[in-house]
């Protein structure tokens, strides 16, 4: 896939699980700012959730879509096998392949030499990153 492929496909929306079809692409508001500043905006379909991200290019607002998509998206479980002390710390997953089903039960997180590591789990995932911050305790 090519950066103009990448630019023209959109990940389905991060709010709604709208899926974004070609034709959903960006499109240029000339609405509410100067002509001498291009806004491109990407807006969500679905008329219940209108997420929107801007760019000052078809392609920035494209992107920026994209990256947020991915970041709310979840991640692909892999297996255990995968993974290796190198990854740091991750999400441990439980799948029960009778029922083709997750177990259902808290997911564990740790590192995979951790000694009080259960060690049912099938699947892992990233630790997901830090918050970006956090009320101090106490105020609400
Ligand atoms: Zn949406």
């Amino acid at each position: 896939m090519d950066d103009q492929q990448r630019a023209r496909e959109l990940l389905p929306c991060p709010f709604c699980g709208y899926a974004m079809a070609e034709e959903d692409g960006a499109y240029q508001n000339d609405g509410f700012v100067a002509p001498q500043t291009p806004v491109w905006l990407v807006t969500c379909p679905d008329s219940d959730c209108n997420a929107s991200v801007s760019g000052t290019s078809k392609e920035s607002a494209m992107a920026a879509w994209n990256r947020r998509a991915a970041l709310r998206a979840a991640p692909e479980a892999r297996p255990l096998d995968e993974c290796h002390e190198d990854h740091g710390p991750g999400v441990w997953w439980a799948w029960d392949s009778e029922r083709s089903a997750w177990m259902g039960e808290p997911a564990w997180i740790g590192a995979p030499g951790d000694s009080d590591w259960p060690g049912y789990h099938t699947h892992w995932t990233p630790h997901p990153a830090m918050p970006a911050a956090a009320r101090p305790q106490g105020v609400k």
